[in-house]
């Protein structure tokens, strides 16, 4: 069984001196851990993050990565400056970057690229909205989110990680239920196995308000390999117990 992956997601939230608080209480009740631990922190904080993460078994994330190498791309990050900040991890395609910066299937693929070529793990964001899950469109929309990732990167997609996240659940309190996260999974896993003999290996996690209370539950699905962990990343006592769940 592999060992599952759990991200937190801090998005656009924390400061100086929340971030040291949040992490000291992270690393001091972390102790030994069977599974991978991130924290996907705003860009800013990155260096902050790197510091109070040194030498520890907590792996550092970022939100979000440029589709291009460098050059002219005011505001942007690319992804060789990630890497010299010690990021391990890249979240793409989260639905947040897709709805509110318009993120297409083609952009996320790139991104993903960018993060492989210079040695870091993408998180692949999927996941279908409310108004899809009931046109009964779930299984088409995430296998076109993953498509375009898998056809941009050919082999070397063995080397990401897949984050199914049903838009509705995100930070709605709504948590897909465990068979309904299986059920996509499968589809996914499936896909994955279709282009990669090495599929068996990606990490497949779910994401969509998990908290301690669910996380058992749902981490015990046999194609759900880990978690990304929005609201509940932001508490250490919440972040800790779903990592205790995982291990
Ligand atoms: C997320 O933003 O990736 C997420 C899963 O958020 P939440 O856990 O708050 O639903």
């Amino acid at each position: 069984m592999k060992n599952k992956l759990i991200a937190g997601n801090w998005k656009m939230n924390g400061s100086l001196a929340a971030n040291e608080q949040l992490l000291k209480a992270v690393l001091a009740g972390l102790g030994q851990t069977a599974c991978q631990v991130a924290v996907g922190v705003p860009a800013i904080y990155l260096s902050q993050c790197q510091a109070l993460l040194a030498g520890s078994a907590v792996h550092l994330a970022a939100q979000d990565i440029s589709a291009h190498e460098g050059g002219a791309y005011t505001g942007e990050i690319a992804a060789a400056m990630l890497k010299e900040f010690g990021v391990r991890y890249v979240i793409v395609g989260h639905s947040e970057r897709r709805h509110y910066h318009g993120e297409t299937d083609e952009v996320v693929a790139s991104k993903t690229q960018r993060a492989l070529a210079c040695g870091m793990t993408p998180i692949v964001c999927v996941g279908e909205t409310l108004a899809e899950r009931e046109a009964g469109k779930t299984d088409e929309v995430v296998k076109r989110q993953l498509a375009s990732v898998i056809h941009a990167n050919g082999h070397c997609v063995s080397e990401i990680v897949v984050a199914y996240e049903p838009v509705w659940a995100i930070g709605t309190g709504k948590t897909a239920t465990p068979a309904q996260a299986q059920q996509v999974h499968a589809v996914l896993r499936a896909q994955l196995k279709a282009a990669s003999a090495h599929a068996d290996r990606i990490k497949l996690l779910y994401g969509g308000s998990m908290n301690a209370a669910n996380a058992s539950a749902l981490l015990a699905q046999p194609d759900i390999d880990g978690g990304l962990i929005g609201g509940a990343a932001l508490k250490a006592v919440d972040f800790l117990a779903i990592i205790a769940s995982a291990a």
